[in-house]
């Protein structure tokens, strides 16, 4: 369902948390898609956005959107595809009762994220993980985007993957407030503190690696042949989560081979114009006391991870410091961009066939 600019009508389930507040300021004004509805629990239902969110952002609320009413969030909105920064305590029945009604989901949520047939998809890292969804029986499909550090640690891993081979991997992260949705931490529990428990996100970041970091082998993953193991802190920042992450390699490489990796890294082509597509997707910044939240989490409309503090470890080959956007390139970034490139893809292979008969 197109409208008359031929732009994709869209709609944000839970619309007024964290991530859907990112999903509008980046779909107001977004060239290939159109906000045709917002979804939201029964709470805010039926009530004009303005009155149902506490509009968090430093942009404003663009205002044709404040006026919009919250819809219910039931498969009988006037879209297509549907974005979801639902709460994982609800976005597994609702994901699938969308898709089961023909709606393309692309979700943050964790429920479906693991299942074989279900791609967990960084736009640049994966992008032949896109078939998996074929294997789905519902007449939608449902695409999701991976735990926001998981996105940062595989998209920093892949070229090195590539180049030089993984044996193992340990990160320690330090995670932004706004990971933990709205109204999240305790104000008590997080000013002048550091609290070094997120429920579930070792596992998630420990496992989701391996699957995005897998080969796709006949419609079905091969999980990645290395190790992760990871330890998670919240910190009291707003936005960025910094990651500092130590590898072994497979095969032996120097700093300037690492760093020409990360810089060299193209992900997604060019000639696809993908509006939120970095042009670099991992940058390696050379002055020691980078990168940092408050620097760069804005790096190439926050949709890159910028690098540094590369260098030897005595217990693994290397170890260096991350950091990447959590709500943006970590959430709803990610998951308009992963449906940049499957709706480019669609839209290419029509092209083709239209040629071809
Ligand atoms: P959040 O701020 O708590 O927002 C949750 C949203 O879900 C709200 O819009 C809420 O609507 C809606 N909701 C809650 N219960 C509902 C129900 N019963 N029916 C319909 N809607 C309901 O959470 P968030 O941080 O935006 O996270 C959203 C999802 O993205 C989660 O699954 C999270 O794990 C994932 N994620 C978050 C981040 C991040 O950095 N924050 C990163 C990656 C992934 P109401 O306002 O009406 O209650």
């Amino acid at each position: 369902m197109s409208n008359r600019s031929g732009k994709v009508r869209v709609a944000i389930l839970g619309a007024t948390g964290s991530v859907g507040q990112r999903f509008i300021q980046l779909l107001a004004e977004h060239p290939l898609f159109e906000i045709a509805a917002l979804a939201a629990s029964e709470k805010s239902v039926d009530k004009p956005y303005k009155s149902a969110v506490n509009w968090l952002l430093s942009t404003s609320l663009p205002s044709h959107i404040a006026e919009m009413k919250i819809s219910p969030c039931l498969p009988d909105l006037p879209c297509d595809l549907v974005f979801s920064g639902l709460d994982s305590s609800v976005a597994g029945e609702i994901e699938l009762q969308f898709a089961q009604a023909g709606y393309m989901v692309h979700s943050n949520a964790r429920n479906h994220r693991m299942h074989s047939d279900v791609p967990l998809m960084v736009a640049e890292v994966n992008p032949d993980h896109l078939c998996l969804a074929e294997k789905q029986s519902t007449a939608g499909k449902i695409i999701t985007n991976p735990n926001c550090s998981a996105i940062g640690l595989t998209l920093a891993l892949k070229p090195l993957l590539d180049r030089f081979g993984l044996e193992s991997v340990h990160v320690v992260t330090l995670q932004a407030i706004s990971g933990a949705g709205y109204p999240g931490v305790a104000s008590l529990d997080i000013f002048d503190n550091v609290v070094p428990f997120i429920s579930q996100e070792e596992e998630k970041i420990e496992i989701e690696t391996l699957k995005i970091l897998g080969k796709s082998v006949n419609n079905q993953i091969e999980m990645g042949k290395f190790k992760v193991s990871a330890q998670c802190n919240r910190v009291p920042v707003t936005d960025g989560h910094l990651e500092c992450i130590s590898v072994k390699l497979k095969s032996a490489a120097s700093k300037q081979d690492l760093i020409r990796a990360w810089n060299e890294f193209e992900g997604i082509p060019q000639q696809l114009r993908l509006p939120l597509a970095p042009l670099h997707p991992t940058r390696y910044f050379y002055e020691e006391t980078y990168p940092q939240p408050k620097l760069h989490r804005h790096l190439d409309k926050s949709m890159s991870v910028a690098i540094g503090r590369l260098r030897e470890c005595s217990i693994f080959d290397y170890k260096f410091a991350i950091l990447s956007h959590n709500t943006i390139r970590g959430a709803a970034g990610g998951a308009i961009l992963n449906a940049e490139l499957q709706v480019s893809t669609l839209h290419n292979s029509k092209l083709n066939s239209h040629s071809s008969s």
